[in-house]
């Protein structure tokens, strides 16, 4: 199992490299984010075994039953919080992640701010956006970024730059390019988007952060949707 992981990982990261020559970036300007979501501690030992130290929850409690053993034996892991945060976990997502990256709405912004302000330390976030504007989905409206964006400076709340989850299964590239020009327009330079299906095509429309978590751990169980 730690040679499979060792290989998917060599793999993901080739594929990432690939993608940058066409725009002539470099490889170290994208991070690769696994999401080890629903997977348990054995699966994702191999991948810190192979030297990779970035990677991604989606739920504040499995990331609190899981990651402070993990952490204790690679105490340089960074670990982004991925998923939708409900305002009421926003302490203990502070405590533990060191990037967030559902930032969405202003009631969020204010939990973080304070929690941010309990804890002596200021976590990055992106500012997830509804690209695909769908009603069901989290992220703030379009609309409504530039407002966010002001309210995370006053909070004095680190902004990277915006993440995004686009509609599923239409082309993704078109939204991939238009959170580009958002982030641009806002004076933002890093972005949050590409998963396992999409990611080469992420990073050649500017990504910067690419969370991948089927293309190196296999498929998860449904709950982790
Ligand atoms: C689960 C998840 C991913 C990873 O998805 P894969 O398709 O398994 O790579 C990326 N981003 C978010 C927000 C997720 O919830």
């Amino acid at each position: 199992m730690a040679n499979e992981a060792a290989y998917r990982l060599d793999e993901v990261r080739a594929n990432i490299a690939k993608a940058c020559k066409p725009s002539r970036r470099e490889t170290d300007d994208v991070t690769l984010i696994a999401v080890s979501k629903t997977h348990p501690a054995e699966k994702i030992t191999p991948l810190l075994e192979a030297g990779h130290r970035v990677f991604g929850e989606n739920r504040v409690q499995e990331a609190q039953e899981k990651w402070p053993a993990l952490r204790e034996a690679y105490p340089d892991v960074e670990l982004h919080l991925i998923g939708q945060l409900q305002s009421n976990k926003a302490d203990e997502a502070v405590a533990l992640f060191d990037c967030i990256h559902g930032l969405d709405r202003p009631s969020l912004l204010k939990a973080l701010a304070k929690a941010m302000d309990k804890a002596g330390k200021r976590v990055p976030c992106f500012i997830q956006v509804n690209i695909g504007e769908e009603e069901q989905k989290g992220g703030c409206a379009i609309a409504d970024l530039p407002a966010l964006i002001e309210q995370a400076k006053a909070a004095e709340i680190p902004i990277l730059g915006l993440m995004c989850i686009p509609p599923f299964d239409i082309e993704p590239a078109p939204f991939f390019a238009y959170l580009f020009k958002l982030a641009a327009d806002n004076g933002l330079d890093q972005l949050s988007m590409g998963m396992s299906g999409d990611y080469e095509t992420a990073v050649m429309l500017g990504s910067t952060h690419v969370r991948v978590g089927t293309a190196l751990f296999g498929e998860r169980r449904k709950q982790g949707q």
